[in-house]
């Protein structure tokens, strides 16, 4: 077994990939045990923390429980544009505050918090 840093939020973690597997299987004690797939976990380390830890959570979410979470690039592409809609809401909500009568409906953004 072999100690690296967790990818995800970078305490040391055990490497303990099975032999045959494209990716690394993490065992992190904040993170729990994780996979991540070898294209994911190339681009991991271009995202900063909240992205990685974003990533992980929606990997969590799309597992059925038992299973181990899986990291892969679908979920860096839904944590990175997770974060970018989060961030568009709180500027047009800045906006909002600061010109109450120029309220302008976005459906895609209604449309993107519906599927969370
Ligand atoms: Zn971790």
């Amino acid at each position: 077994m072999i100690t690296i840093d967790c990818p995800v939020c970078l305490s040391t973690a055990k490497n303990i990939t099975p032999p045959g597997y494209r990716g690394i299987v993490v065992s992190c004690l904040r993170c729990n045990v994780y996979r991540v797939t070898a294209n994911a976990a190339a681009k991991l380390p271009t995202l900063k923390v909240e992205g990685r830890l974003a990533a992980l959570e929606r990997a969590k979410t799309q597992i059925l429980s038992g299973s181990v979470p899986t990291i892969s690039s679908g979920c860096l592409q839904r944590a990175t544009s997770y974060r970018r809609e989060r961030d568009d809401y709180q500027n047009e909500r800045m906006v909002r505050y600061a010109k109450p009568r120029t309220f302008v409906h976005r459906p895609e953004l209604t449309e993107a918090q519906s599927r969370d």
